[in-house]
């Protein structure tokens, strides 16, 4: 049996008429760009997150570009970003002239730990930016009690937790404003690439949509330096067919989630994802922890099993951030887990046998 860690043609198989007819109508309608499916899109996506606003933008990226740009954070300025996250929410930081101050995370959830945000404030701290990493909300009520007295932002980097919940609250509506990434491979993926920011900040959503748009509200005048950053009629179009799916969609990742954690529990070399109480995760990756990680990729790969490592670097070791001096040893929790972390197949076109093919081979593994 062959269980790959991801494939995109059965998402696309599901919502065939519906993608076709999506495509149709955008070709019939001759306009491209800025028109009645984007609108429709973010007020349809913003309702889902429950936000007042959704600003649809070209990618995950530039929308957390675009909300640090819109509240003036730049050169001078600190945002505390996740030590052990994907390498954007730091560019995003660093390419509007800010400077990312890692944080390590707490070691169950692998998310943003407030206690150790609390000792890297400083006077040019302007936000926090927590990744809701492998789709579990992190915990945005800690942040906010640190943020609030200070007047700091708390934003969210969005792009894992598509319908996650945390005390009742959708991701998306945990901050001051979310970026959230519509990546092929995401929870809900557009069919290239695309974005969207969702707050509930007027002034906010006002300045995002003129400055995606070549900071102009009205065609050649330019009230300040924007971008070019639009999600297209046709991507926002498709997004449109899928997101009525999903919740379902969420719920099967969840269901096999549960399924992995009841057939793996027990592995005393191995160490299965943790969830808090008052959070409902959307399984964006489903990633065990193992000091013996590579061999265990090894063995899957040879059972038919696609794994991957999110991430095996953590960026401050890589060489984009070479200028910035970080050494091995700076953030031991992240670099652990970057040594260790191991992301199984999940998906809401995984089979159940598929996953218990996973887990017989795990087992297989560590009863040697
Ligand atoms: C995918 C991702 C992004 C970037 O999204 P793009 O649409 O690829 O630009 C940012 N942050 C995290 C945590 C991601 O997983």
């Amino acid at each position: 049996m062959q269980v790959p860690l991801l494939d995109l043609k059965p998402p696309t198989a599901e919502l065939r008429a519906g993608l076709d007819a999506a495509y149709r109508r955008v070709l019939d309608s001759g306009w491209f760009l800025l028109g009645r499916e984007l609108e429709a899109f973010e007020a349809e996506f913003a309702a889902s997150v429950g936000t007042r606003h959704g600003i649809g933008v070209a990618n995950g990226l530039e929308a957390l570009q675009l909300v640090l740009l819109a509240r003036g954070i730049g050169p001078g300025d600190e945002v505390i970003v996740p030590a052990n996250g994907y390498i954007a929410t730091w560019l995003a930081v660093s390419q509007v002239g800010a400077r990312p101050v890692p944080c390590e995370p707490d070691p169950r959830t692998y998310n943003l730990d407030p206690a150790r945000v609390a000792n890297l404030l400083t006077h040019r701290t302007r936000a926090i930016l927590p990744i809701h990493l492998y789709g579990l909300p992190a915990d945005t009520a800690a942040l906010h009690t640190l943020a609030a007295p200070r007047g700091l932002l708390v934003l969210e980097d969005a792009a894992q937790g598509h319908g996650a919940r945390l005390a009742g609250r959708t991701v998306g509506a945990l901050g001051h404003a979310a970026a959230f990434s519509f990546y092929p491979s995401k929870n809900l993926g557009a069919l290239a690439d695309a974005g969207a920011v969702t707050t509930d900040d007027d002034a906010l959503a006002e300045r995002l949509r003129h400055l995606r748009n070549y900071g102009s509200k009205v065609r050649y005048q330019h009230e300040f330096q924007g971008m070019n950053s639009r999600l297209s009629e046709l991507q926002a179009a498709f997004l449109r067919v899928k997101l009525p799916h999903l919740a379902e969609w969420n719920a099967r990742r969840v269901r096999l989630a549960a399924r992995y954690r009841e057939r793996l529990a027990g592995i005393p070399d191995l160490t299965l994802p943790w969830t808090p109480p008052n959070a409902q995760p959307v399984w964006h990756l489903f990633v065990v922890r193992t000091a013996r990680r590579d061999a265990l990729q090894r063995h899957l790969t040879t059972a038919g099993v696609g794994t991957q490592i999110h991430y095996p670097v953590p960026p401050h070791l890589t060489p984009a951030y070479a200028s910035a001096g970080w050494r091995p040893g700076d953030f031991p929790i992240a670099e652990q887990l970057a040594a260790e972390v191991l992301s199984l197949p999940i998906g809401p076109h995984h089979t159940e046998e598929q996953i218990d093919h996973v887990c017989a081979a795990v087992r297989e593994f560590f009863s040697r």
